[in-house]
């Protein structure tokens, strides 16, 4: 459900599923009508650069190759050969925490349209291409990054990085075609959001949570800042982050790293770097009280939402506290002997649902989240004091031994089980990468969480779930009436 389960192997299988369905924010790219894209203003036409290649860094994982290109691509190519398959993933830094307030939504829109055609291929001939080649592709976007995909046995390669790489550079951008996509993002989002009173009152939690941080605005953007998007818009945002100096590629795989790098320098080298913005810092002002929100929506069950500003490895002061907050959500929630499963959903019978998670590889402060719905019975109240009785015992009572070995083993068996995933191993370095971590942390991740103590749970749960950092949000569902439903959703058209 929430963004914090994002990292949560037992979601990540559904994650892949639906990302291969469609975006993670978005729908699968739609087809369209056949006609291609008129030229548009193209400032970032392939010129000869020379491609020389240094190895950067140490290579702790022997089976991971890491080259950078001289216009600043960077890649990185994982071996392994289990079966004859290649996942190749460019991942550019920009996502929806990139944007301007009255543009947001414009990161996914452009991942939109980037299935619209170049010169050399019409709108949507990337997708049958792949297609045609027995491949599987699409595309996601996040609050720090989006990213392309495509899966396809090892021969094709080539033929995804021929297609990737043309559109890096020669996106054509037409009005025409903008005018329609921007209708099947608007349709995305009455469908995801405005029609889903649990990811309405997620979205306006989030938005109550963060003042002034970028993670205030919804990923798909506010729907009045769509309907008055512009193709120059979107046009600006590619030509923007849009670059090699910008963009990691993740090839994983049965293939030879040499062959990946020549592969890559055929087809990337030859685009040049942009100057790319430099990001404001954005960082979140203090808060000072606990914020609260009712959100009065058609819906069937009401839901609560918790959330607790606290650091991510990005920006934690001391380094092992993420690791810790981590602990801390396993503590509560991923299993069926967790605290909440054992005593709020078997035990009192309170919760028909109770999550808590927490997404430490951002690249800006998050939140510690908790979402639940009531059993029936019980009220969103009974659940908060629940949830806040159990964090209260977590500040006063050390975890036990037993407690915290059960949970590194699961912790450490499920990260032998995402091995099993080629896309996911990618999925990870791509990511870690992108928000400007090291990929490294793939293979560290797990020595870090072997070593939190319950001393540390204890000492992160006194420190960041206090009230001064804690906001609320209750879905008090209102009658559903079809009709109005029906009325509120008219469809408003592009505005210019
Ligand atoms: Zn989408």
């Amino acid at each position: 459900m929430t963004r914090s389960q994002f990292w949560k192997t037992a979601t990540w299988i559904a994650l892949y599923s639906a990302i291969l369905a469609g975006c993670a924010t978005g729908s699968a790219q739609q087809p369209a009508g056949n006609s291609t894209g008129t030229s548009a203003t193209q400032d970032k036409s392939p010129a000869a650069v020379a491609t020389g290649t240094e190895e950067t860094g140490k290579t702790a994982n022997p089976r991971v190759h890491e080259f950078r290109l001289d216009n600043g691509l960077k890649i990185l190519v994982k071996q392994d050969s289990r079966a004859p398959v290649v996942v190749s993933q460019v991942w550019y830094k920009a996502g929806s925490s990139y944007e301007q307030n009255g543009t947001t939504g414009v990161a996914h829109v452009l991942e939109h349209m980037m299935f619209k055609g170049t010169d050399k291929y019409g709108p949507n001939e990337f997708s049958r291409i792949i297609s045609e080649n027995g491949g599987s592709e699409n595309a996601f976007t996040g609050q720090d990054y989006t990213a392309y995909f495509q899966q396809l046995e090892k021969s094709r390669l080539p033929i995804a990085m021929e297609l990737e790489a043309d559109r890096m550079a020669n996106l054509n951008l037409s009005a025409e075609e903008f005018g329609k996509e921007i209708q099947v993002v608007m349709e995305e989002r009455r469908m995801r959001t405005d029609d889903n009173p649990k990811a309405k009152t997620y979205e306006l939690f989030l938005a109550t949570a963060y003042t002034n941080s970028p993670y205030h605005h919804p990923i798909i953007g506010w729907m009045n800042d769509l309907k008055n998007m512009t193709v120059e818009d979107a046009q600006k945002w590619y030509n923007d982050w849009y670059a090699p100096n910008n963009a990691t590629l993740v090839v994983a795989g049965d293939v030879d790293p040499g062959q990946v790098l020549a592969l890559a320098k055929e087809h990337y080298g030859r685009i040049p770097p942009a100057k790319v913005p430099k990001l404001k810092p954005q960082q979140e002002v203090v808060q000072n009280g606990v914020r609260r929100i009712v959100v009065k929506e058609p819906a069937q069950l009401p839901y609560l939402l918790m959330g607790y500003k606290v650091p991510v490895i990005k920006t934690a002061e001391l380094e092992w506290e993420p690791y810790a907050l981590e602990m801390l959500a396993h503590v509560l929630d991923g299993s069926d002997s967790s605290r909440f499963t054992r005593d709020l959903i078997r035990g009192k019978a309170m919760a028909a649902s109770i999550g808590a998670g927490y997404d430490l590889f951002s690249r800006m402060d998050e939140l510690f989240l908790f979402d639940s719905t009531p059993a029936q019975g019980f009220t969103v109240a009974d659940l908060e004091k629940e949830i806040r009785a159990q964090i209260e015992r977590l500040k006063t009572e050390l975890v036990t031994e037993k407690e915290l070995e059960r949970i590194k083993n699961q912790v450490v068996a499920s990260k032998i089980y995402e091995q099993d995933s080629i896309f996911y191993q990618a999925m990870q370095m791509g990511t870690l990468e992108t928000v400007g971590l090291d990929w490294r942390l793939t293979d560290e991740f797990v020595d870090r969480f072997r070593t939190v103590t319950a001393e540390q749970v204890q000492q992160v749960a006194q420190k960041y779930l206090i009230d001064e950092r804690l906001t609320v949000a209750v879905l008090d569902p209102q009658p559903i009436n079809p009709k109005s439903i029906a009325s509120n959703h008219g469809g408003a058209p592009h505005a210019q």
